[in-house]
């Protein structure tokens, strides 16, 4: 390629700062070192959680940078030492790594990688390879897919089939893996099961596909916005609840629609006391409740009594997949109509537009926007 080993020059949405909006810059994207690959970006979902570092985040790390962690595209050239992967590949970045190899990786138990992309990484710097105006721009969660040109790590890489539809199954790089996967894998839903899921993003109802392809009988979809109701009921849900019509807490709600609570329930709103009342809405006995609403500033609590008489409290990182070699599996479960993909998108953008995208994000209009390169 005309471009294997140059500079590429781009455009990219930077965030200089936090709580302002993103900018559409000219930035320098370095060649792949070692072990690393360089894709042309086609389409990129926008995530709550760019939205959660950008705005709701008090600390203001990782600035400047390119967010961006839901997309797919094309390699344009690999590093040295690349072999899974060669130009022309279709790939989706993954903000999960799987190295294959490290303690974390090797073990059943998690899909943690030991390489995972974190905050905590004191070479956020150095591992980046984009600049702006003289200036290290950092690639938030080394994906950074708000961008025509990204670099990423080969073990935080997907290779997809030929035949995949970038701009649709980009958004199997975060939401719609994570809600499905954290009923799947991480809640482990019964076939039967009485569930309750917490807001209704792309997260949450990929939640609910999740609890029904797991053959849960009554799914129970819990937003403060009426109008995701019928959106929830497309996917799965058999009820839909709006704290907002009760007086009451919601746990006691649903601990009465349900005679003593849901078998499992998950919190895909990112709200500390939502994530106690998905907790309380489980029944007391034998409940799981697991956390995917992304908050890492804030305390959550419970009564300690609450999980003594015998329920479960858990997380779940991208929906529990190890990520390279589960997300080219939910691809071509997509291609074979087993997941729902298409439904997910409401809107499509230029990248332009990213700012408009997150307004139609927060104020409820949209479940995902799809970014076009
Ligand atoms: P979104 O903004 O599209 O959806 C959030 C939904 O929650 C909205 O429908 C909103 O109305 C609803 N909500 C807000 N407050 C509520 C309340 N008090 N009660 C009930 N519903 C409420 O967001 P999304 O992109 O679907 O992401 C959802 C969450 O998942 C975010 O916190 C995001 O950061 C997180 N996330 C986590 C992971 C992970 O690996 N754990 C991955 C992706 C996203
Ligand atoms: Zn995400
Ligand atoms: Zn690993």
């Amino acid at each position: 390629m005309a471009t294997t080993g140059k500079v590429i020059k781009c455009k990219a949405a930077v965030a200089w700062e936090p709580k302002k909006l993103l900018t559409i810059e000219e930035i320098e994207v370095a060649p792949p070192q070692a072990h690393e690959v360089r894709l042309k970006v086609v389409a990129t979902g926008v995530c709550h959680s760019d939205y959660y570092v950008l705005y709701e985040d008090i600390r203001d790390y990782a600035f400047p940078c390119v967010l961006g962690h839901e997309g797919a595209g094309i390699v344009e050239s690999v590093g040295p030492g690349v072999t899974r992967f060669k130009p022309g590949d279709k790939v989706i970045p993954l903000f999960a790594s799987q190295c294959g190899e490290c303690l974390l990786c090797l073990s059943d138990k998690t899909n943690q990688c030991v390489k995972n992309w974190t905050l905590a990484d004191k070479d956020m710097k150095s591992k980046s390879r984009f600049t702006c105006k003289g200036k290290v721009i950092i690639q938030f969660m080394g994906t950074s897919t708000f961008s025509e040109y990204t670099v990423v790590s080969e073990v935080a890489l997907a290779k997809i089939p030929d035949s995949a539809p970038l701009e649709k199954v980009c958004l199997l790089g975060c939401g719609i893996s994570t809600g499905y996967g954290a009923a799947i894998n991480s809640a482990k839903v019964q076939p039967g099961s009485t569930c309750a899921v917490f807001g209704l993003g792309a997260v949450g109802l990929a939640a609910v596909m999740g609890c029904q392809a797991a053959g849960a009988s009554r799914i129970i979809a819990v937003d403060i916005n009426k109008d995701k109701s019928s959106k929830a009921k497309e996917f799965g849900a058999t009820d839909f609840v709006n704290p907002k019509d009760y007086k009451k807490p919601i746990q006691e709600v649903l601990m009465e629609m349900t005679d003593g609570g849901v078998d499992f329930s998950l919190e895909c709103a990112g709200n500390v006391d939502v994530m106690r009342c998905a907790l309380e809405s489980t029944r007391r006995a034998w409940g799981v409740s697991v956390i995917v609403g992304w908050v890492d500033v804030k305390d959550v609590s419970t009564k300690p009594v609450d999980l003594i008489c015998g329920r479960t409290w858990k997380g779940s990182y991208f929906g529990g997949w190890k990520s390279v070699q589960s997300v080219p599996k939910l691809v071509s479960d997509y291609m074979d109509k087993k997941i729902k993909v298409d439904e997910f998108i409401t809107h499509t953008l230029p990248l332009e537009k990213v700012n408009e995208a997150f307004d139609l994000m927060i104020t409820g209009k949209s479940i995902r926007t799809v970014l076009k390169m």
